[in-house]
This record gives C-alpha cells, structure tokens and sequence, in this order.
C-alpha cells in the first residue's frame, strides 16, 4: 500500500513538509520528471519544491492535476 487513502492520512504519514514533498514527487514521477505542458522529461527541482521544465520553461507543481491539487 503506497497511496494514502485522504488527505488526513497523508498528514499523519508526513510530519514534515519536506518529506511530504518528497513523497509527492515519487508519487507523481516515479519514472522521473515528465512537463505536463509539453510533455519534455528534462526539467530539475527548485529549491521551493516546484519544478522548472528544461524545454518549455514553465514552473510546474508536484501537486496538479492530483487529488491533492488545490489543498496545499
Ligand atoms: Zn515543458
């Protein structure tokens, strides 16, 4: 079981915020960093957490497009 089944439970899982990021980044890209926008695989982690595409140049958040989206 590697999905928490509501946001509570993510909570309880993550203490910190930085561990929770982290947990987000592997849920969303466990096959590495794919750019919803354009679809490139290049792009490298900002020091906020969020991601800069190497292609298109747009941030991008660990969290769109998730059920988690609108709750951070
Ligand atoms: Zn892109």
């Amino acid at each position: 079981m590697h999905y928490p089944r509501n946001w509570e439970e993510l909570i309880a899982w993550f203490a910190e915020d930085d561990e929770c990021r982290d947990y987000l980044d592997w849920l969303r890209w466990s096959q590495g960093f794919v750019c919803p926008h354009c679809g490139s695989r290049k792009g490298w982690r900002r020091v906020d957490g969020r991601w800069d595409c190497g292609k298109c140049r747009r941030i991008v958040t660990q969290t769109a497009g998730t059920i988690f989206d609108n709750r951070t």
